[in-house]
């Protein structure tokens, strides 16, 4: 990874950057392990002009071979998941299983929008004038930024840029500063495509904000936490440029009688501490009815506990956090919990055998609904548990709150699990079956969680803008034009 620290990818070559410098940390170590560079706004120039001359040049291609060369992404990026895979886990400490299937996942995404892509590009109307040829045709934007965090960065970038390239589109990426180095790797696998149709420009906000800013973006895809998704879509806003927001999630996670409860404790383990609890749809307010709440506490404490929790290289189900500052933002938020009468039933401090690097251990709660740990995104191995009386308790618990991205209901009584369907508002509800996704169903949030939607067919459309065209067979005038008939003068 040292070879492509402190670069961008810039008309498919690597380009060392002449910007201020800031180190990439190994958070399971605490030690630098490279450097990325932030973009000067001349290198966010070049690229914004290399996109433009390969989007005309992607555009130019038939739909057929758009498809091919997007497969081609797919094979490619599957070959080098492991790889990929390897550099993910060295930069944010999650387990090598999991950095190393988002590259296949991502791969799966292309393979997805290079076929829906070419499937339809618009649509013929009932033409309003007889003889005439009615159409809406779909065009690209022009060129993308996309923003993206350091959770899933191979994975969300690839839901974002297979759907902007199918549609048209050049891409400009901004990874996170905490991952930047995956994403450079990652772009191996896109050489084949004209030189700056899928670019990677590294730094903070600021680089985000000159690139979401600048006359040669066209449009924005931005993944991240509410106070940058708001800073983004200000930016977007002022200047009329179409913004796909995907921001925080506080998923609510119940728990009823009917459901058997050796599945429910493992699936809300892995909701809870997949990724070291820094997945967007983690289960992050746990409800549980009273009939069985003893037994599911101590459930979910018994595999909380199973967990083996170390370095994402090593044989283990949890890394670190991503950063040490992560760490100590959970930190804080465990302690407020429990200064408001929360009880620790497991976890809540840093592994002993683990010295180094930002671990914290897998962490069981009891609380009260109006904890503040149940009303903010906390964003890591925490699972506060409530108890709750029944069904309509639990709904009403889980719509109390500011953002609105997934939710999820064990339960076997169809009627229950309808309900949650139809009651709790969120872009998504999962029935028995926690934090899954499939490519050919739209992803997104509702309330402070965002605006738009990846994926499916839906996403597509984020990325293409509509024009009208109506086509008439020969040049002949129109009965409505010029000279009106006195006759349709006024008359008092
Ligand atoms: P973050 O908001 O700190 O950063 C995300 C990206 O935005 C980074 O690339 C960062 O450099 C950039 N950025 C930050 N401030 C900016 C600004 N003012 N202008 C332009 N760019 C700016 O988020 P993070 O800590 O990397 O990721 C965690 C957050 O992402 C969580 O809140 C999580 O829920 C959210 N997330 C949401 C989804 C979803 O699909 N809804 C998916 C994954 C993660």
């Amino acid at each position: 990874m040292r070879e492509r620290s402190a670069h961008h990818w810039i008309a498919n070559e690597y380009v060392a950057g002449s910007g201020k410098r800031t180190p990439v940390i190994d958070p399971a170590t605490g030690a630098p392990s490279a450097e990325f560079a932030h973009a000067t706004p001349d290198e966010i120039d070049k690229a914004l002009q290399a996109a433009t001359r390969a989007q005309r040049e992607w555009w130019g291609m038939s739909a057929l071979d758009r498809a091919n060369a997007m497969h081609r992404i797919a094979e490619r990026m599957l070959a080098m998941s492991a790889v990929t895979g390897e550099v993910l886990t060295r930069e944010m400490g999650k387990p090598f299983r999991e950095s190393n299937w988002e590259g296949g996942a991502s791969a799966s995404a292309f393979r997805y929008y290079a076929e829906i892509a070419r499937n339809e590009q618009g649509r013929v109307a009932g033409p309003a004038l007889p003889g005439q040829l009615h159409m809406v045709v779909k065009e690209p934007l022009g060129t993308i930024v996309s923003i993206v965090p350091f959770n899933f960065p191979v994975l969300l970038f690839g839901w974002q840029a297979a759907a902007a390239l199918a549609a048209g589109n050049a891409v400009v990426v901004k990874p996170s500063e905490l991952t930047p180095l995956t994403l450079l790797t990652v772009m191996e696998a896109f050489d084949h495509l004209p030189a700056g149709l899928v670019q990677v420009v590294t730094g903070g906000a600021e680089v985000g904000q000159t690139l979401v800013a600048h006359e040669h973006t066209h449009g924005v895809a931005f993944t991240g936490s509410v106070p940058a998704a708001r800073a983004v879509a200000q930016t977007a806003a002022e200047r009329f440029k179409p913004a796909l927001i995907e921001a925080s999630g506080n998923d609510p996670f119940i728990v009823m009688p009917s459901a058997p409860l050796d599945a429910v404790a493992r699936g809300a383990a892995f909701a809870a501490f997949l990724n070291c609890g820094q997945v967007c749809t983690s289960a992050e307010r746990f409800y549980v009815h009273e009939e069985i709440y003893d037994d599911f506490v101590a459930a979910l404490t018994v595999q909380a506990k199973s967990l083996r929790v170390g370095s994402g290289l090593d044989k283990v189900d949890v890394g670190p956090m991503a950063s040490v500052r992560e760490r100590d933002r959970v930190e804080r938020i465990v302690a407020r919990a429990v200064e408001q009468g929360a009880k620790v039933v497991t976890g809540g401090q840093r592994p002993r055998h683990l010295s180094a690097g930002a671990f914290y251990e897998p962490t069981v709660l009891e609380v009260q609904p109006d904890f503040d740990i149940m009303h903010g995104e906390c964003f890591g191995p925490l699972a506060p548990i409530c108890k709750v009386r029944d069904l309509d308790e639990a709904i009403a618990l889980a719509n109390d709150s500011q953002l609105g991205l997934g939710a999820n209901i064990y339960t076997e009584d169809l009627a229950e699990a309808f309900r949650a369907v139809n009651e709790i508002e969120s872009g998504i509800v999962w029935v028995n079956t926690p934090l899954n996704d499939n490519d050919a169903i739209p992803f997104g949030g509702r309330k402070f969680t965002g605006a738009g939607r990846e994926l499916g067919a839906e996403g597509l459309e984020q990325f293409r803008r509509s024009k009208m065209v109506m086509i008439a067979p020969t040049a002949q005038p129109d009965p409505e034009w010029f000279p009106y008939p006195d006759g349709d003068a006024f008359s008092a």
